[in-house]
């Protein structure tokens, strides 16, 4: 049987000044319930975490962000996430699943955390100047692709130009796409789009790829892949149908040419979304939160689920799966540890 945990008085502290270092600031006004669990971001990761800590009573809070939803709402059509036959668009699905969460006592506030202080408990979510009291945190803040930004590329994004080959590779059937990138994911990407396009153009600035040379060999020796160095993206082009083709720059002397294609990967990495937590949960070299014990992090009880720490799936049921899992080990971690 699950316990209903305290309750502290309500207090109301003076403003704060942004020079002061984020813990040691006034901390606005202090909401006087101590929360069993703050769940803080609502892509697949979130929902199914608030979906389980519903369900299991825990009366979870969600701040769901500047982007509601996740990054699903950036995609028109997702083939691959089980339970529709006849595929689904992102923002439907993510209006379903916060249904669905919301059904079982989710609680959503669609507003972004600005930090929080796990240093002792109940931790602080600070968000616009109130400050929330909690036993424990789930961290569902994703990761966000990076983009080009070159003139054109807004238009298409989630269209003609997408961040994810194993999420949209197969609406590219037959077609020319073009990868941009160097690393072990614009290769891997490169080789896995082989599969429907009828050519892939592997596009790096530079003739050096950070590649291992497994994967680099891989693309290198694909007949359906073609390598162009030196080169990087100057414009995106396209017309009332979609992408048609982008202006390369030549990297070395600045000439341009055109090259025709319907479909681009960019490669070029994910930066996971931690900086609100201040350096206080413990990350890889490259920012992602590492898992101590099942789905918690380095701080007990704060624990974290979906693209935040997937440095290799980075799906929505991945995320979904680790949603659960974190909300399965919250429920556990509060009847050990808070009373
Ligand atoms: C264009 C595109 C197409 C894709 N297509 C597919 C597909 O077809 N199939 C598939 O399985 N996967 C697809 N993916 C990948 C999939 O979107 C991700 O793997 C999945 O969304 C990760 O879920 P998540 O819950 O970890 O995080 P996200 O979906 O990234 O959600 C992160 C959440 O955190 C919130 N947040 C961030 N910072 C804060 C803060 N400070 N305070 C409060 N909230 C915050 C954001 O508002 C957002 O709600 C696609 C991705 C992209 C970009």
């Amino acid at each position: 049987m699950f316990r209903f945990y305290s309750f502290l008085p309500r207090k109301t502290v003076a403003g704060e000044s942004s020079n002061t270092p984020a813990l040691h600031r006034p901390m606005g006004t202090v909401m006087s319930e101590v929360r069993n669990v703050i769940i803080i971001g609502s892509g697949p990761a979130g929902y199914t975490a608030g979906l389980y800590a519903g369900r299991a009573m825990l009366n979870p809070l969600m701040f769901a962000g500047y982007m509601s939803g996740g990054q699903l709402m950036l995609t028109s059509d997702i083939e691959n996430f089980p339970g529709y036959p006849e595929g689904i668009a992102g923002p439907e699905m993510m209006m379903q699943l916060r249904e669905q969460a919301e059904r079982f006592g989710l609680e959503v506030q669609d507003r972004n955390v600005d930090e929080v202080d796990v240093s002792q408990r109940p931790f602080k979510v600070m968000v616009e100047g109130e400050t929330y009291l909690t036993h424990s945190i789930i961290v569902c803040t994703g990761a966000e692709s990076v983009w080009l930004n070159a003139p054109g590329e807004a238009e298409q994004k989630g269209r003609g130009i997408s961040t994810c080959a194993t999420c949209d590779g197969a609406f590219f059937r037959d077609e020319h796409v073009l990868v941009i990138g160097g690393g072990d994911s614009a290769c891997e990407e490169a080789t896995f789009l082989t599969r429907f396009a009828s050519k892939v153009t592997l596009i790096h600035r530079r003739d050096v790829f950070k590649a291992s040379t497994i994967m680099y060999e891989r693309a290198a020796n694909n007949p359906k892949i073609e390598i162009r160095t030196f080169r990087q993206i100057k414009e995106w082009l396209s017309d009332d149908k979609g992408l048609t083709g982008a202006v390369l720059e030549n990297t070395q002397d600045g000439t341009t040419e055109t090259i025709e294609a319907t479909g681009a990967f960019i490669a070029i990495g994910h930066t996971p979304i931690t900086d609100f937590l201040g350096g206080q949960v413990e990350t890889d070299a490259n920012g992602y939160i590492v898992h101590k014990e099942h789905t918690m992090t380095s701080v007990p009880g704060v624990f974290a689920a979906g693209d935040v720490v997937d440095t290799r799936y980075k799906q929505a049921i991945t995320a979904a799966g680790m949603g659960c899992s974190a909300a399965i080990d919250v429920e556990k971690w509060l009847e050990e540890n808070v009373h």
